[in-house]
């Protein structure tokens, strides 16, 4: 007999409130969302596996926030953290104005040089992109982790002619926000048609 085994998030709005939301510069209502994951057999769910989600989320703009910090949707800090990190990979000195280009469009506030600093030393001292993904990835929702793995390929396709490995890179960090290889490939897809 064959038996249909698998997993599946299950998204749940946990608490109702109201926030000031940045990105709207207003008093939203606010959802608060916990996402979890089920183990499936035949596509029903049979068992609650661990939480991987724990945010709030604007009702406007659909942003995702920190619950102890709403001053930035939390897109923003995932996006420092991987331009940093491939800024130090390709040459930060090159890579200033393709980066502060990137966010800018997609942040739409000023460039925060002093946050990809931090990041850059933090890398240097020995920080595990990866490791510090997967922790942001809990305070995220799918359109905060698709902005993430948008600037990551933006600022590869600026910095470089896209082989190979640039191309993995860009998997892995979508794997490290629990994002599949193909919904990546859908975003890039998308992002070469749009520019
Ligand atoms: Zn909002």
């Amino acid at each position: 007999m064959l038996f249909l085994l698998g997993e599946k998030v299950v998204r749940r709005v946990s608490d109702e409130g109201s926030f000031h939301c940045p990105v709207c510069d207003s008093l939203q209502t606010s959802l608060h969302i916990i996402d979890k994951n089920y183990f499936t057999l035949f596509f029903i769910r049979i068992l609650p596996l661990e939480i991987i989600g724990d945010y709030l989320e604007c009702c406007q703009c659909l942003h995702s926030f920190d619950p102890d910090n709403t001053t930035q949707p939390t897109y923003i800090p995932g996006l420092v953290l991987v331009l940093s990190y491939l800024m130090l990979g390709y040459g930060i000195n090159n890579s200033k104005s393709e980066a502060a280009a990137i966010y800018k469009a997609m942040t739409d506030r000023e460039y925060d040089e002093q946050a990809i600093q931090d990041n850059i030393v933090a890398f240097n001292e020995g920080e595990d992109l990866f490791k510090t993904l997967k922790r942001l990835a809990f305070r995220l929702n799918t359109m905060g982790k698709i902005r993430v793995v948008e600037a990551a390929y933006l600022i590869t396709r600026a910095l470089s002619e896209v082989e190979y490995e640039d191309r993995l890179r860009v998997n892995l960090i979508g794997n490290a926000l629990g994002i599949s290889l193909e919904f990546v490939n859908e975003i890039i897809n998308r992002i070469k048609q749009i520019h």
